[in-house]
């Protein structure tokens, strides 16, 4: 039996369910999904591993044209999955416009990279349209596979396994076998405060915060976790914190159920605001933050 290894990058223009479908394909919840744009921000590296194959996935950030250096730092990162893939799986869906982003396509189309093209969302249209769809698909990247599916509904995902399968290179594992993911508990853990932010906070909130831990301690039956929330402006650190504390609070308990289910483990969460003027800008201060 010969055994099969492969780093798998995912992209594709923000909302299309990129992440959706990666945490269906490594069967845990390690992205972070919300229905705002721009939920994910590093590159996540989910490792599926079998007895003669190891796939190692690598969730991007949306595609968008930088408006700021944060978002520069993001596209960077989505450049960089470009060129490190052995199989690209470009992910879009039955709602967004057929060639949004024709110039980035264009950059995909000319890597000589493997790809698989992934339709998603298909329990959102009929069959006619799907085919129609296909077509045009087929015609923008022939002679490339075309896996039309639903992630939210899991419907397809064991074809694009076997087709993921077929499509990666021989090769050794590349990281150990009971390796889940590369990335630290704690990283997990910013992850889920912020998409508390993202669901329960509008406008511009979502995207003026950055969520630091200033400590993380791991007990044998908790862990007890210090978060600061680093906001742009004064009257934001308001907002966040809510009247007589009460946005706060409801954030720190949902975070904490999620947290506890992700880690099997029981936590404790104390959850600061400080205002940080310029982050968002702030090239050194962006290193800091892991970007
Ligand atoms: P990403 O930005 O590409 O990572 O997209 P997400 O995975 O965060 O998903 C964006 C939104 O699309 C979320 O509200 C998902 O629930 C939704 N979504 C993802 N996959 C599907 C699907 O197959 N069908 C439908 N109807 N919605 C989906
Ligand atoms: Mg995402």
């Amino acid at each position: 039996m010969k055994h099969r290894s492969g780093f798998v990058n995912i992209l594709g223009n923000p909302n299309v369910g990129k992440s959706t479908m990666m945490n269906r394909l490594v069967g845990q919840k390690l992205s972070i999904i919300t229905s705002k744009a721009q939920t994910t921000r590093h590159r996540i590296k989910g490792i599926v591993n079998g007895d003669d194959f190891q796939i190692v996935y690598s969730d991007t950030p949306g595609i968008l044209n930088p408006k700021y250096k944060l978002q520069e730092s993001m596209m960077k990162t989505v450049n960089s999955a470009l060129e490190d893939a052995d199989l690209i799986l470009y992910v879009t869906d039955v709602v967004e416009k057929f060639d949004k982003n024709s110039e980035y396509l264009e950059k995909i189309k000319q890597l000589k990279t493997p790809k698989i093209i992934v339709i998603n969302k298909i329990d959102l249209t009929d069959s006619q349209k799907l085919d129609k769809l296909y077509s045009r698909w087929e015609e923008l990247f022939p002679n490339t596979a075309i896996v039309p599916l639903s992630a939210l509904n899991n419907f397809n995902l064991n074809n694009l396994l076997d087709l993921i399968l077929e499509k990666i290179p021989e090769g050794p594992a590349w990281f150990p076998k009971d390796q889940l993911t590369d990335r630290f508990e704690r990283y997990f853990v910013t992850e889920i405060i912020r998409e508390k932010i993202l669901l329960y906070y509008s406008k511009e909130i979502p995207y003026s915060v950055e969520v630091e831990i200033e400590e993380y301690i791991e007990e044998k039956n908790i862990n007890r976790i210090r978060a600061l929330i680093h906001v742009v402006r004064e009257s934001q650190k308001g907002i966040i914190i809510g009247h007589k504390g009460r946005m706060l609070k409801k954030i720190g308990t949902e975070a904490r159920k999620d947290i506890e289910e992700f880690t099997g483990k029981k936590a404790f969460i104390e959850i600061y605001v400080k205002v940080n003027k310029e982050w968002r800008d702030n090239a050194s201060k962006l290193k800091n933050f892991g970007y």
